[in-house]
This record gives C-alpha cells, structure tokens and sequence, in this order.
C-alpha cells in the first residue's frame, strides 16, 4: 500500500485524495489535491508537483492530462502527484502564497512549525524524500519564456550529473544550468539525494497549449527513461546556458524586441528598443555577449530600470 495523505493504492491502483497542510482562516482544513498511482509490478518512485508557484497553470495543466493517461497496470513503481502546491495562491491566481506574502520556492525543505509556505513545503518534501526522482513543473510565471528544465544543484553537487541526465530525459530542449537560491525544491531534493529538476513550461496567463504538451511529453519521457513504463527514449542533444544577462531599461517609454523567444543573439546585436507613446526612439539596447533570447515581459510598457528581457549565456550542448 502507498499512502500520500488520504490517498492510498494498493499494487495496480490509483486514488486520488487531499494531503492537509493546515487550516485556513475560517478554520476549516486546507488539503492539496494528491494522487497516488501504484503500479503493479515493483520499480522506482517519481515525485511529481505543480503549482508551487499559484499563477503557473501550465503544470496543472500537464497533471490534468497525464494523470488519466496512466494505467496503474502497465507501471512499474510508483508515481506520487501533488496537482496543487501553493493552495491559497492558486485560489487567488497569484504568484505568491498571500498569508504570508512569499514565494513557495524559497521554503523548502520547509518546517512543519513554520509559516504558511513553510508548512506546505514541509509536508510536500515529506512525500518528495521518499522518491527516487522529483520533477517541480513551474514556468516564467506570466512572462514570455521559452520551454526549458533547470538544474538547480550546481556543478559541484554530487548529484549534478544525475540532475542533467533527469533533465535531458524530460527533453525540453533546452537547460540552465545554474545553482538556484537557497529554499528551491530542485535544491532540497538533490541535498536529500534525490535527482531533481524544475521544467520551466514556457510563460502565460492561464494555459499555454504548446507548452502544456511539452511537458506532457516530458512527464512521458521521465516515465520510459527510468523504466516506469515500456518503451525508450531516443536522448536528444540539449541546448544549455550557464546563466542570464538581464536587462532593464534605460529610459521610460514602450519596448519593442529585435528578437523573438530562442533566436540566437551576438554580442553588440540590438536586442530592444524604446520608443515613447508618438514613436519617436527613445533607446536602443544591444547585448553585451553571445546567448538565446530567453525571457520576455508582457507588457510593453516600461518605466527605467524596469526589467525587460533576458538572455541565456555561457551556452554549450551536452
Ligand atoms: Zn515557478
């Protein structure tokens, strides 16, 4: 029998449930939507969890759809799914956890004593430590991003090279590689030793079908590559970067981008420019080294300083 929260499964079942963190503030019991999915021949267990951060829809939505694809008797091993981490931002579709203003990915592994945020990492991390990999689905919250996995451990981590094969597995196409702040699941997971990565599923209001589907052909992929299901997985070559170079504006005014999502850009290549409100150029600014245009805002509108774009950098392929 597998147990997360009120779910339970017995070998070649699944159950859907609520795993409770707490009570909310009219004191009536707070419990995340769990499913359990035991397979029927024994193998390893997948930890899987979307919605950490309340306005990202896209992995929701990859649970809504996996989820019923799966048959417990063609598993092997187990698959373990919070549907929703960040409950009561969810509710309000905002980024953070608004009982205590904070971003669910920076309390991890969490404290069963501490804040709101606190307490609901520590209960999700108590069902991740038993898995044998954990996948974080997010994505670059209401900006415009492409599909991409983070591996967040760094490249000292003794658990780095099997965070990179999870992540190259999962086959977005894309990769940073670069160690996350302190608090991050895809860094708790590796100090526990649990191979762990963060898909980042594009970036939308509400769902995004393309990246919906390529993170249910990740989720897929995961599934074969640790041979929770029959079948392989042909590794592609991924795309990596080391880092970002963020740029802010230098001037108010309404941004218009040189470049779209994934193009590649070349040191001193205009990457925006600013105009004001009757079109006059305001701005222009170009790059200051080699990468692919990573990230973008949604809004057009910016005031100076404000963040308009980034560009992933130090890139290689593994
Ligand atoms: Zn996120």
């Amino acid at each position: 029998m597998i147990t997360l929260g009120t779910a339970s499964a017995a070998p070649g079942e699944m159950d859907v449930g609520r795993l409770e963190v707490g009570e909310s503030r009219d004191g009536g019991s707070v419990g995340l939507p769990v499913a359990v999915i035991n397979g029927a021949s024994s193998g390893k267990t997948l930890y899987m969890q979307a919605a950490s951060d309340g306005d990202e829809l896209n992995g929701v939505g990859v649970i809504q759809r996996v989820v019923p694809q799966l048959d417990p008797a063609d598993i092997s091993g187990a698959i373990l799914v919070v549907g929703i981490v960040n409950y009561h931002a969810f509710q309000v579709a905002q980024h953070r956890n608004p009982i205590d203003d904070t971003k669910m990915n920076r309390a991890y592994p969490g404290d069963e004593r501490g804040t709101s945020s606190e307490r609901i990492a520590a209960a999700t991390f108590a069902a991740a430590r038993d898995a044998d990999l954990i996948v974080d689905l997010h994505q670059g919250s209401t900006s415009r991003m492409i599909d991409e996995v983070r591996v967040r451990c760094g490249r000292h981590h003794r658990m780095h090279a099997k965070c990179l094969r999870l992540a190259k597995t999962f086959g977005c196409g894309y990769v940073l590689d670069q160690k996350g702040p302190d608090g991050q699941l895809a860094r708790a997971g590796p100090d526990a030793g649990i191979p762990t990565i963060d898909p980042e599923l594009g970036g939308c209001v509400g769902w995004d079908e393309e990246s919906i589907e390529k993170g249910v052909r990740g989720v897929h992929n995961v599934l074969r590559g640790y041979d929770f299901l029959d079948g392989d997985v042909e590794l592609k070559a991924q795309t990596r970067a080391r880092g970002f170079d963020q740029y802010g504006s230098p001037v108010g005014g309404l941004v218009r981008f040189k470049r779209d999502l994934g193009e590649r850009v070349s040191a001193g290549d205009v990457v925006f420019e600013v105009t004001n409100v009757f079109g006059t150029l305001k701005a222009r600014v170009t790059a200051d080294h080699d990468g692919i245009f990573w990230r973008a805002r949604r809004l057009p509108q910016v005031a100076s300083g404000e963040y308009v774009c980034s560009v992933g950098i130090d890139l290689d392929t593994y």
